[in-house]
């Protein structure tokens, strides 16, 4: 070492540079996320297992989580078994093949994958009920065991704006919250994406509306009509017309059918897009009257109480998810159609790499960078499935880029897809 390396204080160049480096790794990330949703709170377990400090401010008090069904294909479910969620301990059902039929009740395919999951995929694929899956996260957000800090949830707290350059929050109520990093984590409608695209992008009506219910299986197990329907354990049935479609698969340990029943808009003229407003069971008996008369059977099971209509939005891709300090996942960035059940896995992978990239010693004045990598590393993914998605979904008459996709590619890149 020679004596210029050194100052008059004996301290050597660069170690300014180097203590101050060090002080702030030594700090976590103060991490706010808008939205307890699947992906706000997938964000909030793996950033708290990076060591960080997570606030989550949810409008809702959760009062109006409805029954539902969700798939958690080998893409996401990988890393949910990663970060310590196995869907066989919330009453996960296996997919272990699907069936299609024709509208007039013929079977046109058959695929059983008993036997291959584990050839197919690193992961297993998972059918659970969507609130024993919301449930899950939640605890495992902010329990107090666990590897790291639990979250702080906050309930009742609707985000009416946000500061991405100061990475603070304003609630309703008009109380200020300030951490490092805002993550808009606030689904469809989100305000947080505001701040981003200043209203020129917003979602639309995609033309489609889908009913959504759950039947007890038994129900349709004991009636003649539709036996052969639900007899073969773990298989997800589809009934597929030009422009309208049915589909049925098992969750809750086997007990309850869910089902997603996709249709023209103009038929039953949802008022809103809200998930969660009530349907009418005669009008949904009426949009399926052509199909085979076992579906009529199968539907008169429906209790018109827990009957859901939900208006289908779509939106145009975004040109950007991120602004200084703040970052959007999920459906605040890429809103889903249902069609080939990935919304929510595509939101737990945006979750899954946003903590990656925010990883344990990220010093609070690399965020912007970070956040530029995350958003380099899951927007041409995010928005490619949502291009498929919208392919799966059209009316088949108008699909012809369909008939190009080599499928085993297809099927390995949506679903099967494990980089993390
Ligand atoms: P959300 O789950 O919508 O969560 C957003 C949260 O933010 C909500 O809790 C909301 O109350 C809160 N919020 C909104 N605004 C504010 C605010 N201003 N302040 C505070 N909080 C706010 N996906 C799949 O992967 N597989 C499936 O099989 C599947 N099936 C589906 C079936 C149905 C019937 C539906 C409706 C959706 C389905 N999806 C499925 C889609 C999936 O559920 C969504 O894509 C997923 O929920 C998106 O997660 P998210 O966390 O981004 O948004």
């Amino acid at each position: 070492m020679t004596m210029d390396q050194q100052n008059t204080n004996g301290a050597y160049a660069g170690d300014t540079a180097n203590r101050s480096h060090i002080a702030a790794r030594e700090r976590p990330l103060k991490i706010l996320i808008a939205g307890a949703g699947i992906g706000g709170l997938t964000a909030a377990i793996a950033l708290r297992q990076q060591g960080h400090e997570v606030i989550l401010f949810e409008q809702s008090r959760f009062a109006n989580e409805t029954g539902a069904a969700i798939h958690l294909a080998p893409n996401c479910n990988g890393i949910l078994r990663r970060l310590g969620l196995f869907a066989e301990d919330i009453g996960g059902n296996l997919m272990l093949g699907f069936d299609e039929y024709t509208p007039d009740g013929k079977l046109r395919v058959s695929a059983d994958l008993r036997g291959q999951q584990s050839d197919m995929w690193q992961h297993p694929w998972h059918l659970v009920h969507r609130v024993h899956l919301h449930n899950a996260l939640k605890e495992m957000a902010t329990c107090t065991s666990g590897v790291g800090k639990p979250a702080q949830l906050n309930l009742k707290s609707r985000i009416t704006k946000v500061d991405s350059q100061n990475a603070t929050v304003t609630l309703e109520s008009g109380q200020v919250f300030s951490g490092d990093v805002v993550v808009g984590a606030d689904g469809v409608h989100s305000k947080t994406r505001e701040s981003i695209v200043h209203g020129d992008i917003k979602p639309y009506p995609s033309g489609k509306s889908a009913y959504r219910f759950l039947i007890p299986k038994e129900k349709l197990q004991s009636d003649p009509a539709t036996r052969e329907y639900v007899e073969k354990k773990g298989v997800l049935v589809m009934w597929i017309a030009d422009d309208r479609r049915l589909v049925m698969y098992p969750c809750a340990n086997n007990t309850l059918m869910n089902f997603v029943a996709i249709h023209p808009a103009s038929e039953t003229d949802a008022a809103g897009d809200d998930w969660n407003e009530g349907g009418n069971k005669d009008k949904l008996r009426e949009v399926y009257k052509n199909f085979h008369p076992s579906i009529d059977t199968l539907l008169s099971y429906v209790d018109e109480k827990e009957l859901k209509l939900w208006k289908l939005l779509d939106m145009d891709i975004l040109p950007n998810w991120i602004d200084e300090r703040l970052v959007l996942l999920g459906d605040a960035a890429h809103p889903f159609l249902p069609h080939q059940g990935q919304g929510g896995g595509q939101a737990i992978e945006d979750a899954a790499s946003l903590a990656v990239m925010l990883s344990k010693d990220t010093p609070a004045a690399e965020i912007p960078e970070r956040i530029k990598l995350y958003q380099k590393c899951r927007y041409e993914r995010a928005n490619k499935i949502q291009h498929f998605t919208r392919l799966a979904g059209r009316d088949a008459a108008e699909v012809k880029e369909i008939e190009s996709l080599n499928m085993m590619e297809y099927v390995s890149y949506n679903f099967g897809h494990d980089e993390w």
